[in-house]
C-alpha cells in the first residue's frame, strides 16, 4: 500500500541521518513506500529498520512492507520543544501501533484532540529536502 504523500514547503527541522543502510527507507518513503525490517531467524519486525535483529541478533534480514495504518496508543503537546524545533510548537507527538504489532513514536497531525485508539494513517510529509513520516486520524473517507 502506497501511503498518501503531501508536499511541504519548508526544509525539515531535524533531518534524519541517513546511512548506506536506512538510504532505502528515506528513498522508499519519499515516494510513499513505508517498509521495515523483519529477522529471517526468529520472524520479528524491527522499526526502525536495522541490519541486525535486537532479538535475537541475527543478520539474516529482509526488507519488508508496512500498510501504514494503526492505532493511536499515546499522545502529548509539546510545548517546550528542543532547540531544533522551538519555531514548531506546540506540536503534538504520539505512539502507535501498527497493524503488524510495531509501536512507533511519530508526530501526529490533527486539527483537534484525536481520541485514544483512533486509527490513524501514516503518511508522507515532502519537505523541500526530503520526507518525513507523521500520522494522521483516518477519516471516514479514507476508509470508503
Ligand atoms: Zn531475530
Amino acid at each position: 500500500m502506497m501511503l498518501p504523500v503531501l508536499a511541504v514547503d519548508g526544509v525539515r527541522a531535524f533531518p534524519p541521518r541517513v546511512t548506506e543502510f536506512t538510504l532505502r527507507f528515506w528513498q522508499g518513503l519519499a515516494s510513499g513506500h513505508f517498509e521495515t525490517t523483519r529477522c529471517d531467524d526468529c520472524t520479528r519486525l524491527t522499526f526502525p529498520p536495522k541490519p541486525f535483529c535486537p532479538h535475537c541478533w541475527s543478520e539474516r534480514i529482509v526488507w519488508v512492507p508496512l500498510c501504514g495504518r494503526g492505532i493511536l496508543y499515546s499522545q502529548t503537546v509539546v510545548h517546550a520543544a528542543p532547540a531544533v524545533f522551538r519555531d514548531e510548537v506546540p506540536y503534538r507527538v504520539g505512539i502507535v501501533d501498527l497493524h503488524e504489532g510495531l509501536r512507533i513514536a511519530t508526530r501526529v497531525l490533527a486539527s483537534d484532540e484525536p481520541r485514544l485508539d483512533t486509527a490513524v494513517e501514516i503518511v508522507v510529509l515532502s519537505y523541500r529536502d526530503g520526507p518525513m513520516f507523521v500520522a494522521r486520524p483516518l477519516s471516514r473517507a479514507g476508509l470508503t
